[in-house]
């Protein structure tokens, strides 16, 4: 089969160690005071404000009744928010973006971030997942995961669940102080595992070799189990499956493979380029028979195996040959402050602009309530009238 055009892009000449050099500014210690420079002048000692704020404050008292969670108007508890930190990335994968243009939206100062994760947790989120464009190339990330591991959840009061999406470009160096600051987990994209296929999908020369550091430096720090995902497209990486399958054995990694979805930057997708579950499943279990595994919990997007000597640990995620939409929990924050209700929205909702005005929390809280009571039931991936998403995948927050 032809490769699609995508993949027939040059990798420009630009260096990954320049990238790293000029991005290594990200990373503050933990604590150290955000450099004003990052931030609007009022921004910085706003931040500062609700910093010490934060501290002084007493833990949030344990709510008593579940019936105060956020819930949708199909009756799903969202637990789960995702909160976009940048919309710049030091990658440009092929089927993500197209290479020519940089980020599209603005990002905010981190205190407007806590104040929303802040409000979406008194709302029974457990889970904030920390994403981009690249999260680790945001100035002020470890002081905003530090104040967020200070957070406990509304209703069992129990610490909450971090999390990050990287490309894993700049983690190599930031894995300990990512532990550090209270992240729990990583989940690190990686493409291929031939590292001249990796650096045709990013465009950036050596970054296989970057990335796989960075994977075993977050292991090292106690970031894991590391999750890997890997987004499969027919013609371009598909040959990559049992070389994936290895290197969760060897490296003791979880690869999840996710089928690609309608969002890229570019026209790409169609529904040929989709990699279904049942052709992984089949293709993996020609290698060694798989052993399915128990889901950890209702909402789990995906599906999880093993081999039959217990070695390694494949998961998979269908959004379109197997859509999870009616156990979704999620709602989206992008980097310039606009709530997402699905990643397939053609709508943003301006909660920054809300909070600008002057809202207080509790008006904040009754729109985010009315809002997410319209959080769409399904997205409609390969239907007739399928509209793209109002903003690609990079500039929602994956
Ligand atoms: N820069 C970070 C990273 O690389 O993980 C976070 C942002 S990235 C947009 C988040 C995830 O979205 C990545 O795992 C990426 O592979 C995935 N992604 C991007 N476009 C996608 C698409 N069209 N379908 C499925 N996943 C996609």
């Amino acid at each position: 089969m032809a490769l699609p055009p995508i993949f027939q892009r040059d990798i420009p000449e630009e260096a990954s160690e320049a990238l790293s050099a000029d991005h290594a500014a990200a990373r503050l210690p933990v604590g150290a005071p955000l450099p004003e420079a990052a931030l609007p002048s009022d921004a910085a000692g706003r931040l500062r404000g609700i910093l010490s704020e934060a501290a002084s404050m007493p833990a949030d008292p344990v709510r008593s009744s579940d019936s105060l969670r956020l819930r949708d108007g199909h009756q799903r508890a969202l637990t789960d928010l995702r909160l976009s930190v940048t919309d710049r990335c030091n990658y440009r994968c092929v089927y993500c973006r197209t290479g020519n243009g940089g980020e599209q939206f603005t990002e905010l100062p981190i205190a407007h971030y806590l104040r929303m994760v802040r409000i979406f947790v008194s709302l029974g989120v457990e889970k904030v997942r920390l994403t981009g464009g690249e999260p680790l190339l945001r100035h002020g990330l470890l002081d905003l995961i530090s104040e967020i591991s200070r957070m406990r959840t509304a209703f069992s009061g129990t610490p909450l669940d971090i999390a990050m999406t990287s490309n894993g470009h700049l983690l190599a160096t930031m894995a300990e102080d990512l532990k550090r600051a209270g992240l729990a987990r990583i989940t690190v994209s990686m493409d291929a595992v031939d590292p001249e296929t990796f650096a045709r999908i990013t465009r950036v020369p050596n970054s296989f070799e970057r990335v796989r550091d960075g994977i075993r430096a977050a292991q090292r720090a106690g970031l894991g189990p590391v999750k890997i995902n890997c987004v499969l497209l027919r013609g371009f990486n598909d040959s990559q499956i049992e070389a994936f399958a290895e290197f969760s054995r060897r490296e003791q990694v979880i690869v999840r493979f996710i089928e690609f979805m309608p969002l890229e930057e570019d026209r790409s997708w169609s529904p040929d380029t989709v990699v279904p579950m049942r052709e992984i499943v089949e293709r993996l279990n020609a290698m060694r028979p798989l052993v399915a595994l128990p889901a950890h919990h209702a909402s789990e997007t995906a599906r999880r195996f093993t081999f039959d000597d217990g070695l390694g640990e494949i998961g998979i995620i269908a959004p379109v040959s197997e859509p999870f939409c009616g156990q979704c929990s999620r709602v989206r924050i992008t980097s310039d402050g606009k709530l997402r209700t699905c990643l397939f929205s053609q709508l943003d909702h301006d909660l920054i602009g809300l909070m600008l005005k002057g809202a207080t929390d509790d008006e904040v809280i009754s729109w985010i309530q009315k809002v997410v009571l319209h959080k769409e039931a399904r997205h409609h991936i390969g239907e007739p009238g399928f509209l793209k998403p109002s903003r690609g995948m990079v500039h929602i927050g994956g």
